[in-house]
Protein backbone atom coordinates (compact mmCIF):
# COMPACT_ATOMS: atom_id res chain seq x y z
CA UNK A 1 0.00 0.00 0.00
CA UNK A 2 1.20 3.31 -1.21
CA UNK A 3 0.81 5.71 2.07
CA UNK A 4 2.71 9.03 3.27
CA UNK A 5 3.19 6.66 6.33
CA UNK A 6 5.07 4.17 4.01
CA UNK A 7 6.99 7.45 2.66
CA UNK A 8 8.05 9.13 5.73
CA UNK A 9 9.70 5.60 6.38
CA UNK A 10 11.82 5.32 3.64
CA UNK A 11 12.78 8.95 3.89
CA UNK A 12 14.08 7.63 7.36
CA UNK A 13 15.45 5.07 6.24
CA UNK A 14 17.54 6.73 3.28
CA UNK A 15 18.91 9.46 5.22
CA UNK A 16 20.09 6.41 6.99
CA UNK A 17 18.10 7.73 10.80
CA UNK A 18 17.97 5.32 13.31
CA UNK A 19 14.39 4.02 12.58
CA UNK A 20 13.22 5.27 16.16
CA UNK A 21 13.13 8.79 14.09
CA UNK A 22 10.00 7.32 12.90
CA UNK A 23 8.34 6.79 15.65
CA UNK A 24 9.05 10.10 16.85
CA UNK A 25 7.06 11.10 13.76
CA UNK A 26 4.36 9.22 14.28
CA UNK A 27 4.70 10.65 18.06
CA UNK A 28 4.55 14.49 16.93
CA UNK A 29 1.77 13.59 14.88
CA UNK A 30 -0.79 11.23 16.58
CA UNK A 31 -0.06 12.23 20.04
CA UNK A 32 1.22 15.68 19.58
CA UNK A 33 -1.06 16.86 16.78
CA UNK A 34 1.72 18.85 14.61
CA UNK A 35 0.65 19.13 11.25
CA UNK A 36 3.73 20.68 10.29
CA UNK A 37 7.07 18.69 9.21
CA UNK A 38 8.82 22.15 9.89
CA UNK A 39 7.51 22.22 13.11
CA UNK A 40 8.69 18.61 14.57
CA UNK A 41 11.37 19.60 16.76
CA UNK A 42 12.82 16.46 17.79
CA UNK A 43 13.73 15.51 14.19
CA UNK A 44 17.25 16.76 13.47
CA UNK A 45 16.92 19.68 11.06
CA UNK A 46 17.91 17.75 8.13
CA UNK A 47 14.67 15.46 8.45
CA UNK A 48 12.32 18.24 9.19
CA UNK A 49 14.07 19.86 5.56
CA UNK A 50 13.78 16.11 3.58
CA UNK A 51 10.55 15.32 5.19
CA UNK A 52 8.87 19.06 3.79
CA UNK A 53 10.72 19.03 0.57
CA UNK A 54 9.31 15.53 -0.47
CA UNK A 55 5.57 15.01 0.64
CA UNK A 56 4.97 19.06 1.27
CA UNK A 57 5.23 20.51 4.84
CA UNK A 58 1.28 19.62 5.74
CA UNK A 59 0.87 16.42 6.80
CA UNK A 60 -2.45 16.41 5.88
CA UNK A 61 -3.27 16.16 1.75
CA UNK A 62 -6.77 17.25 2.36
CA UNK A 63 -7.24 21.24 2.90
CA UNK A 64 -10.44 22.61 4.25
CA UNK A 65 -12.63 24.68 1.56
CA UNK A 66 -15.51 25.23 3.68
CA UNK A 67 -16.60 24.47 7.12
CA UNK A 68 -20.34 24.75 8.03
CA UNK A 69 -21.23 24.47 11.88
CA UNK A 70 -24.71 23.97 13.07
CA UNK A 71 -25.37 22.71 17.00
CA UNK A 72 -24.22 19.56 16.68
CA UNK A 73 -22.91 18.68 13.63
CA UNK A 74 -20.08 20.30 11.43
CA UNK A 75 -19.75 19.88 7.35
CA UNK A 76 -16.29 20.52 5.70
CA UNK A 77 -16.00 20.85 2.03
CA UNK A 78 -12.19 19.10 1.62
CA UNK A 79 -10.52 20.02 -1.45
CA UNK A 80 -8.31 16.94 -2.66
CA UNK A 81 -4.97 17.36 -4.01
CA UNK A 82 -6.31 16.49 -7.81
CA UNK A 83 -8.43 19.58 -7.17
CA UNK A 84 -11.30 16.98 -6.67
CA UNK A 85 -13.38 17.78 -3.84
CA UNK A 86 -14.80 15.62 -1.04
CA UNK A 87 -17.12 16.01 2.67
CA UNK A 88 -16.88 14.82 6.08
CA UNK A 89 -18.63 15.51 9.02
CA UNK A 90 -18.36 15.36 12.15
CA UNK A 91 -21.05 14.82 15.06
CA UNK A 92 -20.93 16.15 18.32
CA UNK A 93 -23.35 13.86 21.14
CA UNK A 94 -23.99 14.29 24.58
CA UNK A 95 -20.83 14.20 26.99
CA UNK A 96 -18.65 14.89 24.01
CA UNK A 97 -18.66 12.09 22.10
CA UNK A 98 -17.47 12.89 18.91
CA UNK A 99 -18.40 10.69 15.77
CA UNK A 100 -17.26 11.39 11.95
CA UNK A 101 -18.99 10.25 8.72
CA UNK A 102 -16.28 10.57 5.97
CA UNK A 103 -16.78 9.68 2.45
CA UNK A 104 -15.39 6.96 0.62
CA UNK A 105 -15.43 8.13 -3.26
CA UNK A 106 -15.58 11.63 -4.99
CA UNK A 107 -19.36 11.43 -6.03
CA UNK A 108 -21.03 8.05 -6.30
CA UNK A 109 -22.19 6.26 -9.48
CA UNK A 110 -24.80 3.75 -8.10
CA UNK A 111 -27.96 6.38 -8.89
CA UNK A 112 -29.86 5.85 -5.36
CA UNK A 113 -33.03 7.86 -6.63
CA UNK A 114 -33.29 9.68 -3.28
CA UNK A 115 -30.03 10.71 -2.84
CA UNK A 116 -28.39 13.59 -3.37
CA UNK A 117 -24.21 12.49 -3.93
CA UNK A 118 -26.06 9.81 -6.54
CA UNK A 119 -27.07 12.78 -8.72
CA UNK A 120 -22.94 13.90 -9.10
CA UNK A 121 -22.16 10.22 -11.01
CA UNK A 122 -18.62 8.62 -9.97
CA UNK A 123 -15.42 10.98 -10.43
CA UNK A 124 -13.23 8.56 -8.50
CA UNK A 125 -12.30 6.49 -5.76
CA UNK A 126 -10.72 7.97 -3.33
CA UNK A 127 -7.23 6.85 -2.05
CA UNK A 128 -6.63 5.19 1.31
CA UNK A 129 -4.66 8.03 2.19
CA UNK A 130 -7.42 10.54 1.13
CA UNK A 131 -9.89 8.48 3.53
CA UNK A 132 -7.94 8.59 6.16
CA UNK A 133 -6.94 11.95 6.01
CA UNK A 134 -10.34 13.53 6.48
CA UNK A 135 -9.81 12.11 9.95
CA UNK A 136 -6.30 13.25 10.35
CA UNK A 137 -7.78 16.85 9.44
CA UNK A 138 -10.23 16.72 11.96
CA UNK A 139 -7.32 14.97 14.69
CA UNK A 140 -5.11 17.76 13.78
CA UNK A 141 -7.59 20.18 14.24
CA UNK A 142 -8.44 19.02 18.21
CA UNK A 143 -11.03 16.48 17.50
CA UNK A 144 -11.28 13.30 19.26
CA UNK A 145 -11.82 10.48 17.31
CA UNK A 146 -14.42 8.27 19.20
CA UNK A 147 -16.39 6.20 16.46
CA UNK A 148 -16.23 6.75 12.27
CA UNK A 149 -18.86 5.87 9.57
CA UNK A 150 -18.38 5.16 6.19
CA UNK A 151 -21.68 7.28 5.38
CA UNK A 152 -20.71 10.58 3.22
CA UNK A 153 -19.83 10.10 -0.12
CA UNK A 154 -19.54 6.81 -2.38
CA UNK A 155 -20.38 3.49 -1.34
CA UNK A 156 -16.99 2.09 0.13
CA UNK A 157 -17.58 -1.12 -0.39
CA UNK A 158 -16.83 -0.17 -4.38
CA UNK A 159 -13.95 1.33 -3.71
CA UNK A 160 -10.82 -1.18 -3.33
CA UNK A 161 -8.75 0.93 -1.28
CA UNK A 162 -11.08 1.57 2.06
CA UNK A 163 -9.59 -2.04 3.02
CA UNK A 164 -6.27 -0.67 3.37
CA UNK A 165 -7.75 2.62 4.82
CA UNK A 166 -9.34 0.60 7.51
CA UNK A 167 -5.83 -1.09 7.82
CA UNK A 168 -4.36 2.26 8.48
CA UNK A 169 -7.02 3.45 10.90
CA UNK A 170 -6.98 0.09 12.83
CA UNK A 171 -3.38 0.35 13.31
CA UNK A 172 -2.21 1.12 16.79
CA UNK A 173 0.93 3.54 16.06
CA UNK A 174 -1.37 5.79 13.87
CA UNK A 175 -5.02 6.45 14.21
CA UNK A 176 -5.21 3.43 16.59
CA UNK A 177 -9.33 2.72 16.31
CA UNK A 178 -10.63 -0.33 17.26
CA UNK A 179 -12.78 -2.37 14.41
CA UNK A 180 -15.35 -2.24 16.40
CA UNK A 181 -15.37 1.81 16.22
CA UNK A 182 -15.47 1.81 12.95
CA UNK A 183 -19.14 1.09 10.68
CA UNK A 184 -19.10 0.98 7.06
CA UNK A 185 -22.50 1.31 5.26
CA UNK A 186 -23.28 -0.46 2.07
CA UNK A 187 -25.88 -0.61 -0.08
CA UNK A 188 -25.19 -4.87 -1.00
CA UNK A 189 -21.96 -4.71 -2.84
CA UNK A 190 -22.21 -8.48 -2.09
CA UNK A 191 -17.84 -9.44 -2.97
CA UNK A 192 -17.19 -6.25 -0.77
CA UNK A 193 -19.11 -7.59 2.33
CA UNK A 194 -17.25 -11.55 1.86
CA UNK A 195 -14.15 -9.24 2.01
CA UNK A 196 -15.42 -7.69 5.07
CA UNK A 197 -16.54 -10.75 6.99
CA UNK A 198 -12.86 -12.25 6.32
CA UNK A 199 -10.68 -9.59 7.21
CA UNK A 200 -12.36 -7.28 9.19
CA UNK A 201 -14.91 -8.90 10.96
CA UNK A 202 -15.55 -6.52 13.98
CA UNK A 203 -16.10 -3.83 11.93
CA UNK A 204 -19.84 -2.87 12.39
CA UNK A 205 -22.26 -3.30 8.77
CA UNK A 206 -25.07 -1.35 8.09
CA UNK A 207 -26.88 -2.54 4.86
CA UNK A 208 -29.03 0.23 3.46
CA UNK A 209 -32.79 -1.52 2.32
CA UNK A 210 -34.94 0.81 1.63
CA UNK A 211 -37.43 -1.45 0.40
CA UNK A 212 -38.19 -4.95 0.89
CA UNK A 213 -39.70 -5.72 -2.27
CA UNK A 214 -37.44 -6.22 -4.94
CA UNK A 215 -38.91 -4.78 -7.88
CA UNK A 216 -39.31 -1.44 -5.95
CA UNK A 217 -35.53 -2.00 -4.76
CA UNK A 218 -34.22 -2.05 -8.13
CA UNK A 219 -36.15 1.15 -9.29
CA UNK A 220 -35.30 2.79 -6.09
CA UNK A 221 -31.97 1.13 -6.16
CA UNK A 222 -30.42 0.07 -9.58
CA UNK A 223 -27.66 -1.77 -7.61
CA UNK A 224 -30.53 -3.67 -6.98
CA UNK A 225 -29.94 -5.68 -10.28
CA UNK A 226 -26.37 -6.63 -9.85
CA UNK A 227 -26.86 -7.62 -6.62
CA UNK A 228 -30.86 -8.87 -5.95
CA UNK A 229 -31.93 -8.41 -2.21
CA UNK A 230 -31.92 -12.01 -2.17
CA UNK A 231 -28.50 -12.61 -2.41
CA UNK A 232 -27.46 -9.37 -0.27
CA UNK A 233 -29.50 -10.91 2.80
CA UNK A 234 -27.61 -14.17 2.56
CA UNK A 235 -23.99 -12.51 2.35
CA UNK A 236 -25.81 -11.01 5.04
CA UNK A 237 -26.63 -14.14 7.18
CA UNK A 238 -23.24 -15.19 6.69
CA UNK A 239 -21.33 -12.19 8.17
CA UNK A 240 -23.46 -12.84 11.21
CA UNK A 241 -22.47 -16.60 11.25
CA UNK A 242 -18.91 -16.09 10.89
CA UNK A 243 -19.19 -12.84 12.88
CA UNK A 244 -22.07 -13.26 15.79
CA UNK A 245 -22.12 -9.25 15.06
CA UNK A 246 -25.39 -6.97 15.00
CA UNK A 247 -26.37 -5.92 11.88
CA UNK A 248 -27.72 -2.71 11.48
CA UNK A 249 -30.22 -2.46 8.76
CA UNK A 250 -31.15 1.44 7.36
CA UNK A 251 -34.31 2.07 6.20
CA UNK A 252 -35.19 5.37 4.78
CA UNK A 253 -38.56 6.41 5.20
CA UNK A 254 -40.19 7.92 1.40
CA UNK A 255 -44.04 9.50 1.88
CA UNK A 256 -46.24 7.18 0.79
CA UNK A 257 -43.64 4.93 -1.45
CA UNK A 258 -41.80 2.85 0.94
CA UNK A 259 -43.84 3.72 4.24
CA UNK A 260 -47.09 1.72 4.27
CA UNK A 261 -47.96 -1.20 7.00
CA UNK A 262 -47.60 -3.25 4.19
CA UNK A 263 -44.07 -2.44 3.40
CA UNK A 264 -43.15 -2.55 7.33
CA UNK A 265 -45.05 -6.11 7.63
CA UNK A 266 -42.42 -7.37 4.55
CA UNK A 267 -39.64 -6.39 6.15
CA UNK A 268 -40.63 -7.81 9.24
CA UNK A 269 -41.12 -11.06 7.70
CA UNK A 270 -37.84 -10.52 5.96
CA UNK A 271 -36.02 -10.68 8.79
CA UNK A 272 -37.97 -13.05 10.86
CA UNK A 273 -37.47 -15.58 7.96
CA UNK A 274 -33.69 -15.34 8.85
CA UNK A 275 -34.17 -17.70 11.67
CA UNK A 276 -32.12 -17.57 14.44
CA UNK A 277 -29.97 -14.76 12.68
CA UNK A 278 -32.97 -12.90 12.95
CA UNK A 279 -32.52 -11.50 16.16
CA UNK A 280 -28.96 -9.90 15.43
CA UNK A 281 -30.99 -7.56 12.75
CA UNK A 282 -30.98 -3.80 14.01
CA UNK A 283 -33.55 -1.49 11.87
CA UNK A 284 -32.47 1.85 11.75
CA UNK A 285 -35.45 3.78 10.31
CA UNK A 286 -34.36 7.15 8.72
CA UNK A 287 -36.60 10.05 8.16
CA UNK A 288 -35.82 11.30 4.41
CA UNK A 289 -33.79 14.46 4.11
CA UNK A 290 -34.54 16.21 0.63
CA UNK A 291 -32.58 18.62 -0.70
CA UNK A 292 -32.74 21.00 -3.89
CA UNK A 293 -30.21 18.44 -5.64
CA UNK A 294 -32.74 15.32 -5.68
CA UNK A 295 -35.93 14.77 -6.97
CA UNK A 296 -38.76 16.25 -6.11
CA UNK A 297 -40.93 13.02 -6.79
CA UNK A 298 -39.76 12.23 -2.76
CA UNK A 299 -41.10 13.74 0.33
CA UNK A 300 -40.80 12.88 3.65
CA UNK A 301 -42.71 10.74 6.01
CA UNK A 302 -44.60 12.37 8.65
CA UNK A 303 -44.70 11.77 12.21
CA UNK A 304 -47.57 9.29 12.21
CA UNK A 305 -46.65 6.97 9.09
CA UNK A 306 -43.39 7.14 10.85
CA UNK A 307 -44.69 6.18 14.37
CA UNK A 308 -46.84 3.64 12.43
CA UNK A 309 -44.28 2.02 10.52
CA UNK A 310 -41.90 1.96 13.76
CA UNK A 311 -45.00 0.02 15.91
CA UNK A 312 -45.54 -2.64 13.45
CA UNK A 313 -41.86 -3.84 13.43
CA UNK A 314 -41.66 -3.51 17.18
CA UNK A 315 -44.97 -5.57 17.38
CA UNK A 316 -43.52 -8.40 14.97
CA UNK A 317 -40.58 -8.07 17.86
CA UNK A 318 -37.50 -6.61 15.44
CA UNK A 319 -35.36 -4.31 16.74
CA UNK A 320 -35.94 -1.12 15.56
CA UNK A 321 -35.32 2.74 16.13
CA UNK A 322 -36.21 6.66 14.57
CA UNK A 323 -32.74 7.50 13.87
CA UNK A 324 -31.92 11.07 15.34
CA UNK A 325 -31.35 13.48 12.95
CA UNK A 326 -28.40 15.80 12.87
CA UNK A 327 -27.54 18.45 10.80
CA UNK A 328 -29.94 18.54 8.43
CA UNK A 329 -30.12 22.54 8.24
CA UNK A 330 -26.75 22.19 7.06
CA UNK A 331 -27.00 19.64 4.66
CA UNK A 332 -24.97 17.44 6.61
CA UNK A 333 -27.52 14.67 6.67
CA UNK A 334 -27.75 10.81 5.32
CA UNK A 335 -28.22 11.32 1.18
CA UNK A 336 -27.07 14.96 1.24
CA UNK A 337 -23.73 15.59 0.39
CA UNK A 338 -22.81 16.50 -2.89
CA UNK A 339 -19.37 18.39 -2.94
CA UNK A 340 -21.08 21.87 -3.38
CA UNK A 341 -20.72 24.73 -0.94
S1 LIG B 1 -27.10 6.29 -1.39
FE1 LIG B 1 -24.90 5.82 -1.33
S2 LIG B 1 -24.62 4.36 -3.02
FE2 LIG B 1 -26.59 5.34 -3.38
S3 LIG B 1 -26.13 7.04 -4.77
FE3 LIG B 1 -26.05 7.83 -2.66
S4 LIG B 1 -23.90 7.71 -2.06
FE4 LIG B 1 -24.20 6.37 -3.85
Amino acid sequence: MHSKYKKIEQVVSRLNMPSYRYEQILTSIFTQRISEYTQMYTLPKQLRCALANEMGNSVCLVRPVSVKAAKQAGKVLLALPDGNRTEAVALRYERGWESFCISSQCGCGFACRFCATGTIGLKRNLTAEEITDQLLYFYLNGHGLNSISFMGMGEALANPHIFDAITLLTDTRLFGLSQRRITISTIGIVPGIQKLTRHFPQVNLAFSLHSPFEEQRSELMPVNKKFPLYGVMNALDGHIQATGRKIFIAYTLLYHVNDSPNHAKAVANLLQSRGSWGRLYHVDLIPYNPTDKTTKEYTPSGRYRIRQFYEILKAEGISVTVRAQFGSDINAACGQLFGGE
